[in-house]
Formats: C-alpha cells, sequence, structure tokens
C-alpha cells in the first residue's frame, strides 16, 4: 500500500455530519477527492475547516490533467510534500503534527517512518545502478538526497 493510502481525514465523523454526505476516511480516495475538496459542500463546513480544505486543494489538486483529481498527481505532489518536511530535519511525529497543522489530515507516525524508509532504499538502489551504470554525477546527486532524508 502506497503511504498516500495511509494518509486520513482529521474530523471524520464530524465533517461527514456537517457536509450531510459521507466519504471515506481516507484522504486520497477518490470519493474523498470528489466530496471533500473538490465538492460543492464547501460553504457547509465551519471556517477553520474550509481553510484547510482549500488549501490542500490548492496545493495538491491544482493540475491540468483531463482526468483531475483522479490522474495520480495529488499522490505524488504530497509524497514530495512529505520529503519536503523530511528534509527540513522533521521526524515521524513533527511530521504528523504539521500535516494535521496545515491540511487537517492524520497519519501513524509508524507509517511515516515505513515510507521515509522505503524512500531511502529506493533512492539506495537507484544510486546502485547509476554507479554500475558508470555515471558518477547522477549517482552523486542521488546520494545527497539520500542523505538529506537520512540525517
Ligand atoms: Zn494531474
Amino acid at each position: 500500500m502506497a503511504i498516500t493510502d495511509k494518509i486520513y481525514v482529521k474530523n471524520h465523523r464530524q465533517l461527514v455530519s456537517q457536509l450531510e454526505t459521507s466519504f471515506p476516511k481516507s484522504a486520497f480516495s477518490g470519493a474523498t477527492l470528489d466530496i471533500l475538496f473538490q465538492g460543492e459542500g464547501l460553504a457547509k463546513l465551519d471556517d477553520a475547516t474550509q481553510d484547510r480544505v482549500l488549501d490542500f486543494a490548492e496545493d495538491f489538486l491544482d493540475c491540468d490533467c483531463e482526468s483531475n483529481p483522479h490522474c495520480g498527481c495529488p499522490q505524488r505532489k504530497f509524497v514530495r510534500y512529505l520529503l519536503e518536511l523530511r528534509e527540513q530535519g522533521l521526524g515521524p511525529d513533527a511530521i504528523v503534527d504539521v500535516m494535521g497543522e496545515e491540511y487537517m489530515l492524520y497519519a501513524y507516525p509508524g507509517d511515516i517512518l515505513s515510507f521515509l524508509d522505503g524512500s531511502i532504499r529506493t533512492l539506495e538502489a537507484a544510486e546502485n545502478l547509476a554507479d554500475v551504470d558508470d555515471n558518477p554525477e547522477k549517482a552523486q546527486e542521488l546520494r545527497e538526497l539520500r542523505e538529506n532524508l537520512a540525517r
């Protein structure tokens, strides 16, 4: 399962009752993107929630793909967001706090930790391939990315 399948909407029950429409708890499930983040129910949400929902839509659902928001871009952008927080030196608990404050989302710190570990391993593998390919510049670039995540 991708990490974006393990990102959940905070206060889910409350939001369902404000919208008077049910949607899955998982933030990146297709129905949640449609109903909560692109739906017409925005006005029914309280102000604080509206702000977070709009921020999320602006930051992650802003691509021009024909199949937006079901094109995969929101997930890719969110993965980048997580990696950027890590590069700023945040650990799993702090990352979960920040996504809660910014977008009213939550995840389990253990899932974030596994995701970060997995990303580091992926970079390591890519780095080895670049070495085998005799592409030292690429290998160096990947090494720097990895070290930024691992510190
Ligand atoms: Zn897209």
